[in-house]
């Protein structure tokens, strides 16, 4: 973001100052800057947006998005005296809570260890929203300040397979251990055609995007370059996907989503970006197929028109009904982005560890599970989220963490 001109009469340790208030009360400012529904928190929240202001609410998003982005460019890290104490505390996943957890231990003096499946550290900040959205030096540089604070990480470790949690306690002398593993198994719509080529979860496609570059020749995994891309889905997951699609050299990219614009749970901001880039959404429309012309790629997929009626469903969406009416849509490539629930591989793998509702990890109001010194969070343990509750479980178990320590 270039600086207006009053920013060059500001000085330096106002910014210091601002970035010291926001480092205080949220731990990764310049991706909440960026990813965060403000709409909906802050600015949702800011008085200069209600009726009677007849204003608008303060771009507070935009503005820790700037002062985070121009500390990090302009000031060095502050070195913080830690006084260490001598207890160990592993933290399973990279993602915003294992990072934030991670964060206000160290600082409090624990040995903290971040275990991580994949070979990058950030979870869906860097698997998941592409860099458009979030440049992924922004993350690097948040884990190199963990880094830097004394966190270690073990990359390319699956708890649950490489290593078990009651082996995290008894083998490898953790004394609690905290389950940040996200959300990462994606949802299938169980139609015929689904496991046709080029048929993709959003997990996979925006994975292999981001994280392993398959869009190039090289690549380990190289992804084939289509010119017609479907997405289904109407929420941020989806609008990173099609809009993915196009920088891939896509065409036509379309969003096929069941209900009207208005029920679309991605932000406003994003739909909008994803017009203005070209997106062809299909409102009203339901895939019941997906075919293929040779019996190995996708070539169509076959939606059912859907129709409004009277009333709203449960979470307050208008109700649709199936009008029998079909459409038949030509693609090279179908992304289904419904969701995703939290992978079974670590309460599989920890006897005594309690699931609770749609397969998370069943915690209480300090982040407490059913075993002793385990601790989870974000969304293993309330299912798909956003990135601020992701954090602020991981503050709210470090606090319950630190406090178990004084019992
Ligand atoms: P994750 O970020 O999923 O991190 C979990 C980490 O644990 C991963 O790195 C994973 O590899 C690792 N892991 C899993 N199992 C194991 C294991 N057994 N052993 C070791 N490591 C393991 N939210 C917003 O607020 N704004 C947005 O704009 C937004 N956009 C999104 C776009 C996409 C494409 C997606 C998928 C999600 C988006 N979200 C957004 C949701 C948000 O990213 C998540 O709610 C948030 O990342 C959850 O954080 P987490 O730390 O709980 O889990």
């Amino acid at each position: 973001m270039d600086s207006p001109g009053f920013i060059s009469k500001i000085k330096a340790e106002d910014f210091d100052a601002a970035y010291d208030v926001l480092y205080k009360y949220t731990s990764l400012p310049a991706v909440c800057g960026r990813v965060c529904p403000q709409e909906k928190n802050c600015e949702g929240s800011c008085i200069r947006g209600n009726a009677k202001m007849e204003s608008e609410p303060l771009a507070i998003g935009r503005l820790e998005r700037f002062v985070a982005d121009y500390h990090r460019k302009n000031s060095k890290m502050k070195s913080i005296s830690i006084e260490k104490n001598s207890h160990r505390v592993a933290v399973v996943g990279s993602g915003p809570s294992g990072l934030t957890c991670a964060g206000d231990l160290v600082k409090l003096g624990y040995d903290v260890t971040v275990f991580e499946g994949l070979h990058k550290e950030g979870g869906v900040l860097i698997y998941g929203i592409p860099e458009f959205r979030l440049p992924k030096d922004i993350v690097k540089s948040e884990v190199d300040n963990l880094k830097n604070l004394g966190v270690k990480f073990e990359r390319n470790v699956l708890v649950g397979n490489s290593v078990t949690v009651d082996e995290l306690f008894n083998k490898y002398g953790f004394e609690r251990v905290y389950v940040a593993t996200g959300a990462g198994l994606p949802k299938f719509m169980n139609i015929p055609g689904e496991n046709l080529n080029g048929v993709y979860s959003a997990n996979e496609f925006l994975t292999r995007v981001n994280l392993m570059k398959a869009y190039k020749k090289e690549s380990r995994t190289p992804m084939k370059l289509v010119k017609n891309v479907a997405v289904v889905g109407g929420g941020n997951v989806a609008m990173d996907a099609v809009r993915t699609s196009l920088r891939l050299g896509a065409e036509n990219a379309y969003i096929i989503y069941r209900r009207d614009e208005a029920s679309m749970p991605a932000r406003k901001e994003e739909i909008e970006h994803a017009k203005e880039e070209g997106v062809n959404f299909k409102f009203f429309l339901n895939p019941v197929e997906i075919k293929s012309q040779d019996g190995i790629n996708v070539s169509s997929v076959v939606c059912e028109k859907m129709q409004a009626v009277e009333g709203t469903n449960e979470k307050g969406k208008a109700e649709i009904k199936p009008t029998g009416e079909k459409v038949e849509i030509e693609i090279d490539a179908l992304v289904m982005a419904l969701g995703n629930i939290p992978n079974s591989t670590i309460l599989s793998t920890t006897p005594g560890l309690k699931e609770g509702k749609g397969g998370v990890v069943e915690i209480n109001e300090t982040g407490a599970t059913s075993l002793k010194g385990v601790y989870a969070g974000g969304d293993c343990a309330t299912g798909a989220a956003t990135v601020i509750k992701a954090m602020r479980a991981g503050k709210i178990a470090a606090k319950a963490i630190d406090e178990s320590f004084k019992e």
